[in-house]
């Protein structure tokens, strides 16, 4: 066993380290009513708080740990465009009209997260100077154009790139080309979040941390009553955003995500003939192959590489040796530079590949299932939640009934198979390439 096991993906993450300071909170120690209690002191939640509160709501949000415990605490931070679907399957899955809603809301996404941050002047290193996603083999390459031309009939133009100018824009040569969003970019994930935080308890909201949810009964007059382990709380309404935390408060939601895990490794602030020579613009940088990997630069200039991680909450340094080798074959300029920083934490996958918003009761609503991409989304998700309440007819997200996985508590070895069938697929496909 490792001498640095266990390392834990919250304490240990880059972002602790470097954040601003979380707004003052406190635990639920007593009984309160308020309007909508909202579960899950993430991005999801907290984008729903500002907005309900901003429209005189009174709002509380409960979270088991501290502001960011979850992935808005551990992520890459990148804002991303889009959903696992492109447009073409949207439409055929949501209809035209619902299918087109939704297309507009992931096109706007990242504009509208760095439109937000601008608003509240949430302090959190926003960097929109675009994103390239590289193709290692022309089934990927295709695929990508496809996408790009899918993208193309509603407006939103992503650019296709050759070989030679991915190479430009990234510093390496191992892509044969690829595509660029030039509005995406990148944030400090748990700024974003204590900002939201600090933004919602100016506008009112109360927010209670180290309170976990232990029970949601609902009681008559359809009020609901939430059971923390120090207090207790009556609303009319309940928005459960545990995303890849969530547990059973809710029965059979946690049937409807499997959490994956994600690690990330950060290198020591690199050299300014490094920085020139590696995502020399700070654009953030994914390799489109089943496995992902992908990269971004903090605000001191060390380098973010995420990769799959192991199936388990607690990691030990070798759990990194991938990620590293992998940011070293695309990068080999990282060979001798040190790693400093090695975290992870779970990523909700859903059955669709889709997030969900999901009506569980009368009062009751669950958003989460952001497959990887929930800086974007679990932003538009917090957003549509509160329209949710507010404003049905505004609200763009589909109100769906997710499926649950079948044998859900065998998730681990399921996954854990995936991921090497997944890597197979990677190994079986560049030989292919190789060969042609
Ligand atoms: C390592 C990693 C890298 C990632 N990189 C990216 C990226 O680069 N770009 C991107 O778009 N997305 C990325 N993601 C995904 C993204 O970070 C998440 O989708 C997003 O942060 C989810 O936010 P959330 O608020 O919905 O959930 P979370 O931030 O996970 O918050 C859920 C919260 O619910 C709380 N909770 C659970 N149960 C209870 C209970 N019973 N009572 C009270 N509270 C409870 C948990 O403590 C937790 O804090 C990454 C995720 C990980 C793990």
């Amino acid at each position: 066993m490792s001498e640095q096991f266990p390392i834990d993906g919250s304490r240990d993450a880059l972002w602790m380290t470097t954040a601003v300071a979380a707004p003052p909170t406190s635990e639920l120690t007593d009984h309160i009513d308020c309007d909508v209690a909202v579960i899950g002191g993430g991005l999801t939640g907290l984008n729903a708080a500002v907005d309900l509160a901003d429209k005189q709501f009174s709002v509380a949000v409960v979270e088991a740990n501290g502001l960011g415990f979850g992935a808005s605490g551990r992520s890459g931070g990148q804002v991303n465009l889009g959903l696992n679907l492109g447009p073409k399957a949207l439409l055929e899955k949501f209809g035209q009209q619902t299918g087109t809603r939704l297309i507009d809301l992931v096109i706007k996404t990242p504009d509208t997260v760095f439109e937000r941050i601008k608003r509240y002047q949430l302090d959190c290193d926003p960097v929109q100077n675009g994103w390239v996603q590289g193709a290692v083999d022309n089934r990927q390459l295709k695929s990508q154009l496809t996408m790009a031309a899918e993208y193309r009939e509603h407006g939103c133009d992503l650019e296709e790139l050759d070989a030679e100018t991915l190479s430009t824009r990234t510093g390496t040569s191992k892509y044969i080309g690829g595509l660029s969003c030039h509005n995406a970019g990148s944030l400090h994930p748990l700024s974003y979040t204590r900002e939201l935080a600090r933004v919602a308890m100016t506008k009112g909201a109360k927010i209670f941390t180290h309170s976990k949810v232990t029970g949601i009964d609902n009681r008559k007059d359809n009020q609901w009553v939430i059971t923390t382990n120090g207090g207790s709380i009556s609303c009319n309404q309940v928005l459960v955003c545990t995303n890849g935390y969530t547990d059973n408060v809710v029965p059979g939601l946690s049937k409807k995500v499997v959490p994956v895990r994600s690690v990330l490794a950060a290198t020591e602030p690199l050299s300014d003939s490094l920085r020139n020579s590696i995502l020399p613009n700070q654009i953030t940088f994914v390799d489109k192959r089943r496995l992902i990997l992908y990269f971004r630069y903090d605000r001191a200039g060390r380098l973010c590489v995420g990769d799959h991680g192991p199936m388990r909450d607690e990691f030990c340094i070798e759990d990194f040796n991938d990620v590293k080798q992998r940011a070293i074959d695309v990068f080999p300029q990282l060979a001798t530079v040190k790693w400093d920083y090695h975290w992870g934490g779970r990523v909700a996958m859903t059955k669709s590949t889709l997030p969900f918003l999901h009506n569980v009761a009368p009062g009751l609503t669950a958003g989460m299932g952001y497959n990887g991409r929930g800086i974007g989304m679990g932003t538009m998700m917090g957003k549509a939640l509160a329209e949710s309440i507010y404003a049905k007819d505004k609200c763009a997200f589909p109100v769906t009934t997710p499926k649950p996985f079948m044998m859900h508590r065998f998730h681990s070895a399921g996954v854990s198979m995936t991921v090497k069938w997944m890597a197979l697929r990677d190994h079986i496909d560049s030989l292919i390439q190789d060969d042609s």
